[in-house]
């Protein structure tokens, strides 16, 4: 937790600690390409639960496993994506153990302009991509998080801390770049920085080791621990996520807990990093009823203790509203919607999520979102049109041409946010799709 008093930082404790910015994740194949995270933007802010709801196949897996650099091949995070980590303290630490990949983005702003810099022969990136109105919202900051540093000459490849502004020699605010981490800087922030618990327990967990040693080696990693300290801690870890008898847990192997049990130790395993932010994906899928309201209570008062900012993937509307502050819909790639988990249970507006809502079923153990008719397409092509046409019971004709882009529900309403046609609503039909097709065209191809 940052110790930090207002005159030593930037930031106050209520701004982002992650930013996602127009987050692009394909796979290639031989035959196409799959852009299972097309354009996605979304902040994480310590204390807060961001739900990810949607069907299967609608990216939200590729969501988190590109924050954790979990993309394996065929799989690419585009230019023009951006996940900055701005924890100070951690800012601080990797601009001093990775020194040679710090850049001071000031000394670059003395130096140069960012209108002049997209001028330049071979750079096409529009503000519109980088999620801005225009080049004067942008700073060369941005340049260099979406990775076009490289290409213009002001970064090198393997740069990924940004210190964006210092005072008596001190970082005062700054970020790290997620998607360009790699070797010891990546392996630093997965895990230590960041943690992530998957739906099976038993991905996790190496069934020929204890418990205990589990733990243990993410202590020894994350925190430099060892011994007996390690030992204690591993126990005191197993207390808090609540595992009784723990100092006889300790020593016993994964098979030997139930499935609940085995998901609260790789949860405590998670803790014993430390971590800032916790992605849970589908953490309590796998578990009955009771289980997972267990579960579901212990992620919160463990959130409330350690100030964790919490990403949580899920299919089940019923655990978005037990779970979540913010709400972004995803559908085929894209944030459908967004809003606060009230609001967006009292009033949906992309016919979407009123149908995620709608198919809600009576609340009985084992229940899936199965009844939108048809399938989430999968999304090949840079988006033209929108996505959820073919299943939509609001389609007009304009739908099968213009690709909607995230607008306010409202004019002025900007945390309640969908990609739909049909908004805002207090404008008229007519304006409403010059302004989607727009920004489309502004957007480009990527
Ligand atoms: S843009 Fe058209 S097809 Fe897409 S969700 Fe809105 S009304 Fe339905």
């Amino acid at each position: 937790m940052s110790m930090e008093s207002p005159a030593q930082t930037a930031r106050a404790d209520t701004d982002p600690i992650v930013e996602v910015r127009n987050l692009q994740t394909a796979f290639y194949t031989d035959k196409e390409v799959i852009r299972a995270v097309d354009g996605v933007s979304f902040d994480l802010t310590p204390g807060e639960t961001v739900g990810i709801v949607g069907e299967s196949g609608s990216g939200k897996s590729v969501t988190a496993r590109s924050m954790m650099g979990l993309v394996d091949n065929p799989g690419v995070i585009l230019a023009g994506s951006s996940i900055r980590f701005t924890h100070l303290e951690t800012v601080r630490e990797f601009a001093t153990k990775f020194s040679r990949r710090t850049v001071d983005v000031e000394e670059l702003e003395a130096e140069h302009d960012v209108r002049s810099l997209l001028e330049r022969p071979g750079i096409d990136v529009t503000p519109a991509q980088l999620g801005y109105d225009s080049v004067e919202s942008m700073t060369i900051a941005d340049l260099l998080a979406a990775g076009y540093g490289d290409q213009l000459g002001l970064t090198d490849g393997d740069d990924c801390v940004f210190i964006t502004e210092q005072s008596s020699g001190e970082v005062v605010d700054g970020f790290i770049e997620i998607t360009r981490l790699e070797g010891k800087p990546q392996r630093a922030m997965r895990g230590g920085k960041i943690a992530m618990v998957f739906q099976d327990p038993l991905t996790s967990l190496n069934p020929v080791y204890t418990v205990g040693n589990q733990i243990k080696e993410a202590l020894r990693l994350h925190q430099d621990l060892s011994g007996r300290a390690a030992t204690k801690e591993a126990i005191s870890l197993l207390e808090a996520v609540g595992i009784p008898d723990s100092r006889r847990r300790v020593a016993e192997y994964p098979h030997q807990f139930s499935g609940g049990m085995r998901q609260r130790a790789v949860i405590a395993m998670a803790l014993a990093c430390d971590p800032e932010v916790l992605i849970c994906d589908e953490p309590t899928t796998a578990l009955d009823v009771t289980i997972q309201a267990q579960i579901l209570e212990l992620l919160e008062e463990l959130q409330e203790k350690r100030d964790l900012a919490i990403m949580f993937i899920t299919h089940d509307m019923g655990v978005i509203a037990e779970v979540a502050d913010r709400v972004n819909v995803m559908y085929a790639g894209e944030t459908v919607e967004t809003a606060d988990v009230h609001t967006l249970f009292a009033n949906p507006k992309h016919p979407y999520t009123e149908g995620l809502l709608q198919s809600i079923p009576g609340r009985q153990e084992g229940d899936r979102l199965q009844t939108i008719e048809g399938n989430v397409p999968t999304p090949n092509e840079p988006p033209t049109f929108c996505r959820f046409a073919p299943r939509c019971p609001k389609a007009f004709e304009s739908c099968d041409s213009v690709h909607p882009v995230s607008v306010p529900v409202e004019s002025g309403v900007d945390d309640h946010t969908a990609a739909c046609l049909l908004y805002p609503e207090d404008v008229s039909e007519i304006d409403r799709i010059e302004r989607h097709s727009e920004t489309q065209s502004t957007e480009g191809e990527h």
